[in-house]
């Protein structure tokens, strides 16, 4: 296993570690990591999502309702902790999301 790969975005030698290892090698035999950097990785990811924020929201809304729903005592048991930990904030959160609300019904 070679211990350095050239990214073929950014064209830099980085440790094999700075590679994304492949979920199933044996589909592409050659190809045990992939051709791009993490931070070339990042960089596509922030750019994708900045060219679709629709449906990066709707991604991660799935994504959160199904992890969400995979366990919902545990789930509800880490929003309590969570809440528990710093109620004000959260209580100030709710209080802009009010306004907002109460706002957004006015202009209508
Ligand atoms: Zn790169």
């Amino acid at each position: 296993m070679p211990k350095t790969r050239t990214c073929t975005k950014c064209k830099r030698t980085k440790p094999i570690s700075r590679f994304i290892r492949r979920k199933n090698p044996w589909k592409t035999k050659t190809k045990y990591f992939h051709d791009w950097c993490l931070n070339c990785h990042a960089e596509s990811a922030v750019a994708w999502r900045k060219a679709n924020p629709e449906r990066f929201k709707a991604y991660q809304n799935e994504y959160h309702r199904k992890k969400y729903h995979e366990d919902i005592e545990a789930s509800r048991a880490k929003g309590r902790a969570k809440y528990w930990k710093n109620p004000e904030k959260y209580r100030a959160k709710q209080r802009q999301r009010r306004a907002r609300k109460k706002l957004a019904a006015a202009a209508t």
